[in-house]
């Protein structure tokens, strides 16, 4: 399974674990935007394929 997050800034970040990606995109939202976003949040942005 390959998790996927696309940011609006061009970032792209991609794991294989859902709590890889909620740490990673969360880090991102809030170091490079200075926004605080939910797991929820996390995974209704994420692209998630089946592999
Ligand atoms: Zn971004």
């Amino acid at each position: 399974m390959t998790l996927t997050v696309k940011c609006y800034c061009g970032a792209v970040v991609q794991t294989d674990s859902e709590d890889e990606l909620v740490a990673q995109v969360s880090a991102h939202a809030l170091s490079v935007h200075d926004v605080a976003l939910s797991r929820t949040d996390v995974l209704a942005m994420a692209n998630i394929a089946e592999d």
